[in-house]
């Protein structure tokens, strides 16, 4: 088994497993993207969900030619961040993308989809897709050879549901485990109590006669969201890759926990035009749009016409990766945009709706594999890997690693 990247860090997830079978294969995001290390020629890719940190750089395997297996809304999410990045490369100053439009067409044709809880053969291995609970989609993933052996890649996840989505199903047993603990030492505030003071804060805003704007990843959030304004009656202009999104959810409505509930939120909706954004601004407004993290898409256009606006708000809603515009926001109050550096009048408000479990559900989740037998534990998909290891040797006595980038386990 051999980390290729996401060990130590929140990005650019990518895991080997005998040699052939690559798990996930993400970007990780910011001013000069990073990649997965490339040392390899996996024969097939298993994506876990569609954020771009798991799935955005699959296409630039079609070279190699795998056969790729997922979740039919993963592989439309992947599709679509696919063409999200050929766009951004045109407009970005890096302005190259991993992969070009051939790669995904490739990709489109290499691709099989599968259901939860089916399961398919890859040489030796039965695979089976799991519900992860973190966007719809999103899988862990459960490999057994043919001698047994077995390893459940738990992908992000989240065992309480959310407006979205239904929480995670339960997971099969598996010798190794492989976690996702971007939560670890951290837990969530009660959704209901999140839902209350973002709600107020939008109306206040409103009130004073500021803009509302509220940054939120296209897949999932966005949805959430939405779903969560639309419950107080609070109508939102929607700009970026959200509504293409919800096209795609209302084709697999059993992968949603209240599709009509998603579908009153997005009939409330005003879609605003690129032609249309300034107009939106001359009143009050309430605006979900992307980039989450603040790292390009309408977001900017919107904050470059409200930074010097105190009666405005910025309402973030994602997770904020370290070195990214909305990290830089949060701690700074500036955001670099095309060379130049906006110092932000706007208040900044950072809201936690995660869709990762938190420390007390990950601790919990760790022993309950143990007392199914589990006998190793390798912990990624966050810097602080280390400590969370040690935790599970001392506490529960299992072998537990916090591998690096590149590191390789044979058994
Ligand atoms: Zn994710």
């Amino acid at each position: 088994m051999a980390f290729k990247g996401g060990c130590k860090e929140v990005g650019r997830s990518g895991l080997l497993v005998n040699g052939e079978i690559l798990l996930d294969y993400g970007i990780k995001v910011g001013d000069i993207p990073e990649y997965p290390l490339n040392d390899m020629e996996p024969k097939t890719v298993l994506v876990s969900h569609g954020h771009l940190d798991h799935c955005g750089a699959v296409p630039n395997l079609m070279y190699q030619n795998p056969e790729v297996y997922m979740t039919p809304p993963t592989a439309e999410f992947t599709n679509l961040l696919g063409r999200d990045t050929l766009k951004l490369a045109k407009t970005t100053l890096s302005g190259v993308s991993p992969f070009d439009p051939e790669d995904l067409h490739q990709l489109g044709h290499r691709t099989r989809t599968i259901d939860y809880g089916n399961t398919f053969k890859i040489n030796e291995y039965s695979v089976c897709f799991y519900n992860t609970g973190h966007i719809p989609g999103a899988s862990g993933i459960h490999l057994e050879s043919e001698h047994g052996e077995s390893l459940f890649y738990t992908g992000d996840f989240s065992l309480k549901e959310t407006r979205l989505v239904h929480g995670a199903a339960e997971f099969p047993e598996a010798d190794t485990l492989v976690l996702e603990s971007t939560y670890f030492e951290e837990d969530h505030i009660p959704r209901k109590e999140t839902e209350e003071k973002f709600i107020e804060s939008v109306q206040d805003t409103l009130e004073k006669g500021g803009t509302a704007l509220i940054p939120a990843f296209a897949i999932g959030r966005t949805q959430e969201v939405l779903m969560l304004l639309d419950a107080h009656g609070i109508t939102a202009y929607v700009d970026g890759m959200g509504l293409d999104v919800y096209k795609i959810l209302k084709k697999y409505p059993e992968y949603l926990r209240n599709p009509e509930l998603l579908d009153r939120a997005f009939k409330r909706v005003i879609s605003v035009k690129v032609q249309q954004r300034d107009l939106v601004l001359k009143k009050p407004s309430v605006i979900v749009t992307t980039a989450g993290m603040l790292d390009g898409g309408p977001a900017l256009y919107y904050l470059s016409r409200l930074y010097k606006d105190p009666k405005s708000k910025i309402l973030l809603t994602d997770y904020q990766v370290e070195g990214t515009n909305g990290r830089l926001a949060l701690e700074h109050r500036i955001i670099e945009t095309k060379g130049d550096v906006l110092t932000l009048k706007p208040k900044i408000e950072q809201y936690d709706f995660s869709a990762h479990s938190g420390d007390s559900e990950l601790k919990k989740l760790v022993k309950d594999f143990c007392k199914k037998d589990t006998i190793r534990i390798f912990v990624m998909h966050v810097d602080k890997t280390e400590v969370f290891s040690q935790w599970i040797s001392e506490e529960i006595g299992v072998d537990s690693y916090a591998p690096s980038n590149g590191e390789s386990f044979t058994f």
